[in-house]
């Protein structure tokens, strides 16, 4: 049985009858149990799944009806809910916590025959970019296990990518999604701001943080938007698509479409080979017949610390609820008074987690906030101007997703600014609401690079057709795993 699939492969093959989703969904266990040992992307795996693909496998052969994932295993971040399954947002404070209901993703997953193979690897609470910071140990790349598969949503990334489910959804605050679908060379999208409902995502910063699916191609992740994205009456963030269509006219292709290269993204930190990549980039859209030209985002320069100012203050408040009261873990309140208890429950709490709750204290705080958030609003909304500008101008823009290549594991560990300005080319579309995706490109000395394509605010479907043009053109060596 060929694991190594599209999506929409997958359903094609159950619905000619060519194979069974209970095969397999039990191929992809048997492979999940076979590697994943290695590469640490699944947190929980559901014992269900064979069962679940098994009726769905009935449904079909009894000619009713049957939705879009005809049975497709599926593998989510652990940050979203299953009911009756474990959440534990790779936390200690949540190693137990069994979520009493479904995020809207699942639902309508579910409502599509989508089967949960299970959940996968993130930093705690989706704070970092490399999936060092789980709790539970960091996921590998499987392009080189000695290297991080980027993340947050690690365990997505990886699992896409080595053959353990045929999609996955991760949560992008500042990258999450298109960065380690860059470093493991998956596809990545993050949706306009309000494009997918929140509800059920375990909030990190929720003023601008969105669900994305990662594939292994773009037209997968149209497949799975036109699943995912609408309305939701338990989300007021989100907005009515009119049940759009992505997958129709992707292949529209990018014939006279204007192009701007964002300077501030290519600048002194970024990698030869990741340079070289864009520039290849840059012109086979020209091949295509777009037009590409440099346009300047200023504001970019700031963006890393007002995105960090504005996330760990959210963090700050969002997390406040993991007191060890409603939320936790065994610990005897003996000997401690209401503060002394909560202090030393929340030093459970893993370092990059704590480090975002001091910001997230400090930099709101009265007295410093003018300084701090305030400031980091001003950053927000002028870069929100500069962009809408240059949406006036091009129809896309384009970036590296991330400026550097995938690093070794333990390399960057204990130096969290180093960290933070890896994002410098993905919080923009956070901090604007703009959709954008990351493609694999290229692959440099064994190691994948992405490429950014950004559009305006429900633009999702032009997006789509670029990137889906632009993936045409590119050819990659298979995984090493
Ligand atoms: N690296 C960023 C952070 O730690 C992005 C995380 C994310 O998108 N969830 O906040």
């Amino acid at each position: 049985m060929n694991l190594k699939i599209s999506a929409l492969e997958f359903v094609q093959q159950v619905q000619n009858g060519n194979i069974s989703a209970e095969d397999f969904v039990a191929k992809t266990l048997e492979r999940i149990q076979s590697i994943d040992d290695k590469l640490h992307a699944f947190l929980s795996v559901n014992e269900k799944a064979v069962d679940q693909a098994r009726d769905i496998d009935k449904k079909i052969k009894s000619g009713s009806k049957v939705g879009a994932c005809f049975g497709m295993p599926i593998s989510i971040k652990d940050n979203m809910c299953i009911k009756d399954s474990k959440t534990t947002c790779a936390s200690k404070m949540l190693e137990n916590f069994v979520a009493p209901y479904d995020a809207t993703v699942v639902t309508k997953l579910k409502e599509q025959d989508a089967v949960f193979v299970g959940k996968v690897n993130l930093d705690e609470f989706a704070m970092g970019l490399t999936t060092e910071f789980s709790a539970f140990g960091s996921s590998k790349n499987p392009w080189n296990i000695e290297y991080v598969p980027g993340g947050s949503s690690g365990g997505s990334a990886v699992s896409v990518s080595a053959f353990e489910c045929v999609a996955s959804l991760g949560s992008d605050t500042g990258g999450s999604v298109r960065n380690p679908a860059s470093f493991c060379s998956v596809v990545g999208y993050k949706p306009t701001y309000g494009l997918i409902s929140r509800y059920g995502l375990i909030s990190y910063s929720n003023s601008i943080e969105q669900i994305g699916p990662l594939t292994r191609t773009v037209k997968d992740t149209a497949f799975m938007l036109n699943i995912i994205s609408g309305l939701d009456p338990n989300d007021n963030t989100t907005m009515d698509n009119k049940n759009e269509d992505y997958l129709s006219g992707i292949d529209s292709g990018i014939e006279g479409k204007k192009i701007g290269i964002i300077k501030e993204m290519i600048g002194d930190g970024t990698d030869p080979a990741v340079l070289s990549a864009t520039k290849n980039a840059i012109s086979k859209l020209e091949n295509l017949g777009a037009t590409c030209e440099e346009v300047s985002l200023d504001m970019v320069k700031y963006s890393v610390a007002a995105y960090y100012t504005i996330t760990a203050t959210e963090a700050g408040s969002n997390l406040a609820r993991y007191d060890n009261l409603r939320y936790g873990y065994d610990f005897s309140v003996e000997g401690y008074e209401f503060n002394s208890y909560i202090a030393k429950a929340r030093r459970n709490f893993g370092p990059e987690v704590i480090r975002r709750m001091i910001i997230g204290g400090f930099v709101p705080s009265a007295g410093h906030a003018g300084k701090y958030f305030l400031k980091a609003l001003k950053v927000k909304s002028k870069l929100t101007r500069e962009i809408n500008e240059a949406f006036k101008k091009f129809d896309l823009l384009i970036a590296p997703t991330v400026p550097i290549l995938p690093f070794k594991l333990g390399e960057k560990i204990d130096d969290p600014v180093a960290l933070f300005l890896i994002d410098i080319n993905t919080v923009t579309a956070n901090l604007t609401g703009k959709p954008a995706i990351s493609i694999p490109f290229s692959i440099s000395n064994g190691l994948p690079i992405g490429i950014q394509l950004f559009a305006d605010s429900n633009n999702d479907k032009s997006l789509l057709q670029a990137a889906y043009a632009l993936e045409q053109t590119v050819k990659l060596p298979e995984v090493p795993i």
